[in-house]
């Protein structure tokens, strides 16, 4: 991010700059205005000055007039003259007086001052002389150099003569400049120290602002500024801010303060949210993401130093069930307690780098590395020890489960170049582990995969795979538990795939399901096993054995399952009682209704319909009552445990009573014990199916059956 152009700090600066400026702006008026004041001054004080200078001197004139003319009545009236040359020159010898003139009573000159007296007698002319000889009294006139007093002399009534003095204007005037000007210089030196003042004053101010620049930079700028670039690097991801311990206890230190703590807390819950990002949340083993990231950084770190890298993916066979039988809380106890034991394992057998993520699900994959030689060896190790831990019992909510699971191995650099490569090969190797039988591990195999591309491969080998005569029914004796009278066969589809072998049918079933394949499969399945059994001999009691064909739960919705019925029945020619057809509880759940009409109309063909896997699914035995079915087949999963488990022994009890309440069948299936059937025969279980009585058989081998006479059990 840019720093802002007009920042704090410039702002702080501008504003007091223009402080500054405002404030010098008012000093220059001031001082303008000072300035003026003081011409105002001088002038007003000028003309003050002149009239004092002028009243004194006209007092003076005046005094010295009249004094003067006193002491002139007599020498005047008795024309003595030289005592009035005594008088005047000792009037005029004074410093301010310019000129004393002394005349008769018609204006003639009688005495100027001087010894010889040029103008004697001489009548007078000068601009003044007029109005200084028609004076009647104290006469004061005025040229601009002179200020004249004018004074008659009187003996009595009688105007003998007249007294003109003159004061000396010039001097005055000399006198008067020379004040105003000491006047002027002190009041210049006045302002002059006015102006230093206030350039002193400016610069404190100046200086001042500069201070409290600094003292914003230092105190309020700076840490903003820091503030500003620990929030960019917190946003930018960087937590890690060095500690600012300013030891200051106002506002601004608390906010720092705040701020560390505050980039602390987001650190802390930085961390916490990678740890849930990374983290499985019910094992607390490393996701997939995590994982992901890692395994990019091991195969970078193998490629540099040239070591070998082994990628086990484990995926837990039929985990499933687990979660639709016993609920998802005790899929989760089950996957935690697998997660622990594969914990352990590569703890103990894994190496020092070992990795173990849990992919989502029940798929686990460990990453082990080692030099180039040993990591297969290594790998072998620890996916058999695996296979063997996992294969162990697990008790979950007070039962105890028998799961096993599939290891697909991928190597680097062998089998991939890269990550994604690495996991696809190993998820591929997985699923060819689970194609080999499951419970066992399998090296990833190019030949073997050949772009299996998984399902979709499959899916797209299965099309087709009827006609090719890849798939083939076998049949499944089952048996009157009262006298171990062979009744009928269950039909079973065998996939025998020319380069994967044997499919087993909970895989391909599965894919046929999900593309919808079955809709085809499933009426040539009806068909075939028609066919078959219209072939078939009575068994010894001289009864016709029923043929029992699994039906998908697609087919049941699809609505063609009645003509399908009907095609089958014909084209062979079997009586519709001996054809029983095999739903799953799934696909009778949820909607009763719809299944009920659905179940209804294929009744009126005349065929049976039992529920197969029974108790495997959600519903209860109350649920039997609603769908109109003519017998359940207890799943194999509660025969397996009926001796171990008194739940399963309970539950299979109640199923078979529940049934015969209900007057249907109670089959059970999965028998692979005498005790089994023993306890199963007690209970009244009307028919049995299970290895430790017949395997699924091809045509041939079942006839023979039929017909040899230990068929019977
Ligand atoms: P299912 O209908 O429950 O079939 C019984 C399964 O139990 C068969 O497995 C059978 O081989 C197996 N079995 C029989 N006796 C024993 C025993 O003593 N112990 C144990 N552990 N298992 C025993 P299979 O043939 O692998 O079939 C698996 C499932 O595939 C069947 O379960 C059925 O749901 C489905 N399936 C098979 N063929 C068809 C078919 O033609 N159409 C449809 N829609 N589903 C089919
Ligand atoms: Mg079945
Ligand atoms: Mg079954």
């Amino acid at each position: 991010m840019k720093r802002p152009h007009f920042g704090l700090q410039a702002r702080f600066l501008c504003a007091a700059g223009g402080a500054v400026l405002v404030v010098i702006a008012i000093v220059v008026v001031l001082l303008a205005r000072q300035a003026a004041a003081q011409r105002e001054l001088l002038q007003a004080s000028g003309s003050v000055v002149s009239q004092v200078f002028d009243h004194s001197v006209r007092e003076q004139g005046r005094s010295l007039a009249e004094s003067l003319a006193d002491a002139l009545v007599n020498p005047l009236y008795y024309s003595d003259l030289d005592a009035i040359g005594v008088l005047v020159r000792s009037t005029a010898s004074q410093k301010s007086v310019s000129y004393v003139l002394v005349h008769d009573a018609e204006g003639r000159l009688i005495h100027d001052g001087s010894v010889e007296v040029a103008g004697y007698g001489r009548r007078m002319r000068d601009p003044l002389a007029a109005g200084a000889i028609g004076a009647e009294a104290l006469r004061v006139q005025e040229s601009p150099m002179v200020l004249e007093m004018d004074l008659p002399v009187r003996v009595g009534d009688q105007r003998i003569g007249g007294l003109r003095l003159g004061m000396d204007l010039a001097q005055l005037r000399a006198q008067e400049a020379e004040a105003m000007s000491a006047l002027a210089q002190r009041m210049g030196e006045a302002s002059r120290r006015q102006l230093g003042w206030a350039a002193l004053m400016l610069m404190v101010l100046v200086g001042f602002a500069c201070l409290m620049a600094l003292y914003v930079q230092r105190t309020l700028v700076r840490p903003i500024r820091w503030l500003g670039a620990a929030a960019r690097r917190i946003e930018a991801g960087d937590y890690h801010l060095e500690q600012q311990d300013t030891g200051r206890g106002d506002e601004v230190g608390e906010l720092l303060h705040a701020f560390g703590r505050m980039s602390q807390s987001i650190a802390r819950h930085d961390r916490e949210v990678r740890r849930m990002a990374y983290t499985d949340s019910l094992t607390g083993l490393t996701n997939r993401l995590a994982f992901r990231e890692a395994l990019d950084h091991r195969l970078l770190a193998a490629r540099a130093h040239g070591q070998g890298l082994a990628l086990l993916f484990i995926d837990i066979d039929e985990f499933k069930r687990v979660n639709d039988t016993l609920g998802h809380e005790a899929g989760d106890d089950a996957l935690l307690q697998f997660a622990q034991r594969i914990a352990l394992a590569v703890e103990q057998d894994g190496g020092e780098e070992a990795m173990l993520a849990r992919f989502g699900g029940d798929e686990f994959v460990i990453l082990i590395g080692n030099d180039a030689g040993r990591v297969e060896t290594m790998a072998t190790a620890l996916a058999k020890r695996l296979v063997a831990d996992l294969e162990h019992p697990l008790e979950v909510q007070g039962r105890e489960i028998f799961l096993g699971s599939s290891i697909g191995i991928s190597l680097f650099p062998e089998d991939a170049a890269d990550a994604s490569e690495l996991l696809k090969n190993g998820d591929i190797a997985m699923y060819q582990a689970k194609l080999a039988g499951k419970h066992c591990f399998h090296y990833y195999s190019r030949a073997l995969d050949h772009a299996v591309g998984r399902r979709l491969h499959l899916e797209q080998e299965l099309r087709g795979a009827w006609e090719r005569n890849e798939l083939q029914l076998v049949y499944q004796p089952i048996f009157r538990t009262l006298d171990r009278m062979p009744v009928g066969g269950e039909a079973l589809l065998r996939w025998q795939h020319p380069v994967l072998g044997l499919v087993p049918p909970s895989i391909f079933i599965d894919i046929a399901e999900q593309s919808g394949l079955i809709q085809s499969l499933g009426p040539k399945v009806l068909r075939a096993a028609c066919m078959q059994a219209a072939k078939w001999p009575r068994n010894a009691a001289g009864e016709a054995l029923f043929v029992s064909v699994n039906v998908s739960p697609r087919q049941l919705h699809s609505g063609e399952l009645v003509a399908a019925v009907e095609q089958g029945l014909k084209a062979s020619g079997l009586d519709a009682s001996r054809l029983h057809l095999e739903l799953t509880e799934t696909a009778v759940i949820g909607d009763e209704m719809l299944a009920a009409t659905l179940l209804e109309k294929l009744h009126r063909t005349g065929v049976k319909v039992w529920l197969d896997d029974f108790g495997t699914g959600f519903s209860g035995l109350s649920h039997l009552r609603q769908v109109p079915v003519d017998g359940v087949k207890i799943d194999k999963s509660f025969v397996a445990d009926l001796q171990r488990d008194p739940d399963d022994l309970a539950l299979t009890t109640a199923i078979i009573s529940m049934a015969h309440a209900l007057g249907i069948t109670a089959v059970a299936e999965g028998i692979e014990q005498p005790a089994q059937l023993e306890l199963l025969s007690e209970r009244g279980c009307d028919l049995v199916q299970g290895y430790w009585l017949a395997s699924p058989l091809d045509p041939e081998a079942l006839v023979c059956l039929l017909q040899s006479p230990s068929a019977a059990g």
